[in-house]
C-alpha cells in the first residue's frame, strides 16, 4: 500500500484495513474443511462406507458429519442421526475420527466476539493512526524521535517562541534562571574559572504559576533544544518501562547537548522512598535510574535538567542532595503588581473596548495564579462574544473574575421570596460586619445571584494592596466577618439555615491556624502544634501534639470563634437600621457595588444618628 500523504485519503485507507481484517478473521475462523467443495450424501451411504472400511477421516461436528473416503479427494457431509454405537463401528473400520473441539463460549458470545474483535482492533488502529497524523501535522515545529526499546515519544520543541518577556512577574525566578541561560550561551566563561553549573534546578511553586513557561523560556532564550516529559508519564503511561525511558531520555539529551530537559511533576517519580515492601517498585526503579543518570554525566556536559513540582516536601532527599537537584527556584503566586503584569500580557491577545483598568481587576483577583488570570481574560473574551460584542469591556473582565471564583450565574434557580430575603440579610451581615471593623478590607461587591458553584450569594472583599503580615486583630476581625452572615440570620429571623456551612469551615480553619501555628492563643504561647505538609496544595496541616493538648486546642478554637460570633451579633444589633436598609436594597437590586454600599452606609442613616 502506498503511503498516504493528503489528509483526506486516510479514511479510505482505514476502510481498506478494516476490510482486510474482517476478511482475515473469516478465513481463519472458518473450519478448514468447509472451504472446499463438499458433497452432501445420505446417512446410509455413510454407514455403507463404514461397513466397507472405506472411510479415511471423519470429523463429527454439532450438526453434521464430514468425512473423506480412502483414495478419493472428495469431501462428503451428512446429517446427524441417532446412532449410539457409531464410534465403535468407526473404530472397528480403522477410520481416523474426531469430534470437533468446540470452544467453551456460548455461540452468541462467540459470534458477537467475532464481530466485535475486528471492530475494536479497527478503532484502536484508527485512533493510533489519527493521533500520529495530528502530531505530524499539528506540531510542525516539533520532531518525533524514534527511541530505543521503549518506543516512548519525546519532543524537541521549537526553541523559538517563549521568551522571558512572555512570563510576567516572577522576577526572582527569572533572575535565577538567567544565569543558566548565560551559561548555555558561553560555557567557557564558567569552566575557565572552574565553576560548574548545577545539573538540576527544581522549580517549586503552586500549580499554574508558570513553571513550565519558565522552563520553556530558558530554552527559548538560550536557543537550545527542549526535551519535555511529565513525571506521571514515566510511571503511568509506560508501565514497566519507566527506567528504560529515563535511560533513553538521557541518551538523547546527551547527543543533543547543550540542551534543556524538563521533567514536569517530578514528585510523581521522586516521592520519598519509605522502604516498605508494598512500595511502588515501578516508581522506585524509575527514580533510581534517574539518580544514576544524573550522577553518570559529567559536570558541564551542557545538559541542564529543570524539574517542576508543587510538593517539594515529599521529594526523596536523594534527589535534592548536592550534585543533583541542588538548586531550588521558588515560583510563587503573583503579587498585585505581578497579577497586573500577567493580565496585561494576556490581554495583548484580545480586542479591548476603551480603557481597561487592570489594576482594579488585579486587586479583585487576589490569590489567583497566572493560569487562572489567563483564564479570566479568556472568559471575558468569551462573554463579549456571547453578548454579541466585538471587544472586551471592563465589565466583562469583572464578571469573568466572579465566574472563575464562584462559577457561572445560575439563571434558573428560583429562590422563594423568603429564601431570597434570608440570603440578602446573610450577605449584608457579612458586609456590614466587615465595614464596621476598621481593619477589615472594604467591600467590593455584594450579590445574591445564585452561582453554579452552589453559592446563593457572596460578598467580595478586596484588599487595597498585598498583605504579607496580618495582626491578631485583623485575623479576629476576619473570623467575625465570616460569622456575620449567620449572625444576621439569627437577629432578623430568629432561626438559622444551612447557608453558613462554608463560613463555618473558613472561620474554623482560621481560628485553628491562629491557635496551632501563629501562637495567638492565651495558653500555648509560641509552641507549634501543627505542621503544614502541603504548602503549595491547599496547605494541609497535621497535628503534632498529644491527645490531651488536642482537647485543649479544640476548646480554644471554639472559644475564639464564639467570641467573634458574639462580636458580630453585637455589631449588627447596634446597626440594625442599616442592616435592614442595606438588605432591602440588595433584595431589590440583587447586586450592589462597594461604592453603593458605602453610600448607603454613610448616607442619611449616620446623619440621623
Ligand atoms: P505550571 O507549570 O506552574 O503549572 P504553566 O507554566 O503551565 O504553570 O502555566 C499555565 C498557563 O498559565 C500558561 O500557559 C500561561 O498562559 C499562564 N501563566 C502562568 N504564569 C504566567 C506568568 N507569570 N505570565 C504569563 N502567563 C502565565
Ligand atoms: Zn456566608
Amino acid at each position: 500500500m502506498k503511503e498516504v500523504k493528503s489528509p483526506r485519503k486516510p479514511m479510505a485507507y482505514y476502510y481498506i484495513i478494516v476490510l482486510l481484517i474482517i476478511l482475515l478473521f473469516n478465513v481463519i475462523g472458518a473450519p478448514l474443511m468447509a472451504r472446499e467443495q463438499v458433497t452432501e450424501v445420505r446417512y446410509s451411504t455413510f454407514m455403507h462406507a463404514i461397513e466397507n472400511k472405506n472411510i479415511d477421516e471423519v470429523e463429527i461436528e454439532d450438526n453434521r458429519i464430514v468425512f473423506t473416503e480412502k483414495d478419493k479427494n472428495k469431501i462428503y457431509e451428512t446429517g446427524i442421526v441417532e446412532d449410539p454405537d457409531l464410534t465403535q463401528r468407526l473404530y472397528d473400520s480403522g477410520a481416523k475420527f474426531s469430534k470437533e473441539i468446540k470452544s467453551t463460549m456460548s455461540p452468541i458470545l462467540s459470534t458477537l466476539l467475532s464481530i466485535l474483535l475486528p471492530l475494536i482492533i479497527f478503532i484502536a488502529l484508527g485512533q493510533y493512526m489519527s493521533r500520529k497524523l495530528t502530531q505530524q501535522m499539528g506540531g510542525r515545529n516539533s520532531m518525533m524521535f524514534g527511541m530505543g526499546k521503549s518506543n516512548a515519544k519525546l519532543y524537541v520543541q521549537s526553541t523559538k517562541g517563549i521568551r522571558f518577556s512572555d512570563v510576567a512577574g516572577e522576577d526572582e525566578a527569572k533572575e535565577n534562571l538567567a544565569e543558566i541561560v548565560d551559561y548555555l550561551h558561553d560555557p567557557d566563561k564558567y569552566t575557565e574559572v572552574g565553576a560548574t553549573m548545577p545539573k538540576g534546578v527544581l522549580l517549586v511553586g503552586p500549580p499554574g504559576t508558570g513553571k513550565t513557561m519558565l522552563a520553556k523560556a530558558v530554552a527559548g532564550e538560550s536557543g537550545v533544544p527542549f526535551f519535555s516529559i511529565s513525571g506521571s508519564e514515566f510511571v503511568e503511561m509506560f508501565v514497566g518501562m519507566g527506567a528504560s525511558k529515563v535511560r533513553d531520555l538521557f541518551k538523547q539529551a546527551k547527543e543533543k547537548a547543550p540542551c534543556i530537559v524538563f521533567i514536569d511533576e517530578i514528585d510523581a517519580i521522586g516521592k520519598k522512598r519509605n522502604g516498605n515492601i508494598a512500595g511502588n517498585d515501578e516508581r522506585e526503579q524509575t527514580l533510581n535510574q534517574l539518580l544514576t543518570e544524573m550522577d553518570g554525566f559529567d559536570d558541564n556536559t551542557g545538559v541542564i535538567i529543570l524539574a517542576a513540582t508543587n510538593q517539594p516536601d515529599s521529594l526523596d532527599p536523594a534527589l535534592t542532595r548536592p550534585g543533583r537537584f541542588d538548586r531550588r527556584v521558588p515560583v510563587e503566586l503573583p503579587d498585585l503588581a505581578g497579577r497586573e503584569a500577567i493580565l496585561e500580557v494576556h490581554a495583548r491577545k484580545i480586542k479591548k473596548a476603551g480603557d481597561i483598568d487592570f489594576h482594579t481587576i488585579a486587586r479583585m483577583a487576589a490569590g489567583a495564579s497566572g493560569a487562572e488570570l489567563a483564564n479570566i481574560i479568556n472568559e471575558a473574551a468569551l462573554r463579549a462574544v456571547r453578548n454579541g460584542r466585538k471587544a472586551v469591556t471592563q465589565e466583562d473582565l469583572e464578571e469573568s473574575i466572579e465566574v472563575v471564583i464562584a462559577g457561572y450565574q445560575k439563571k434558573n434557580t428560583v429562590l422563594s421570596e423568603h429564601e431570597k430575603k434570608v440570603v440578602a440579610y446573610h450577605e449584608t451581615g457579612h458586609a456590614l460586619v466587615a465595614a464596621m471593623q476598621t481593619h477589615s478590607a472594604p467591600v467590593q461587591k455584594i450579590t445574591i445571584i445564585p452561582r453554579t458553584s452552589g453559592a446563593l450569594g457572596y460578598t467580595m472583599q478586596v484588599d487595597q494592596g498585598d498583605k504579607y503580615l496580618l495582626t491578631q486583630e485583623e485575623l479576629e476581625n476576619k473570623i467575625a466577618t465570616f460569622t456575620g452572615g449567620r449572625a444576621a440570620e439569627e437577629i432578623v429571623f430568629g432561626e438559622i439555615t444551612t447557608g453558613a456551612s462554608n463560613d463555618i469551615e473558613q472561620a474554623t480553619k482560621l481560628a485553628r491556624a491562629m491557635v496551632t501555628r501563629y501562637g495567638m492563643s492565651g495558653e500555648f504561647d509560641m509552641v507549634a502544634l501543627e505542621t503544614v505538609t502541603n504548602q503549595y496544595l491547599g496547605g494541609d496541616a497535621s497535628l503534632a501534639c498529644s491527645a490531651d493538648t488536642q482537647k485543649e486546642i479544640d476548646r480554644e478554637v471554639m472559644e475564639l470563634v464564639k467570641k467573634q460570633h458574639e462580636k458580630a451579633k453585637k455589631i449588627l444589633e447596634d446597626n440594625r437600621a442599616k442592616l435592614d436598609e442595606l438588605a432591602g436594597v440588595l433584595y431589590e437590586k440583587e447586586t450592589i457595588t462597594g461604592e453603593e454600599f458605602m453610600e448607603i452606609l454613610d448616607g442619611e442613616g449616620r446623619q440621623s444618628e
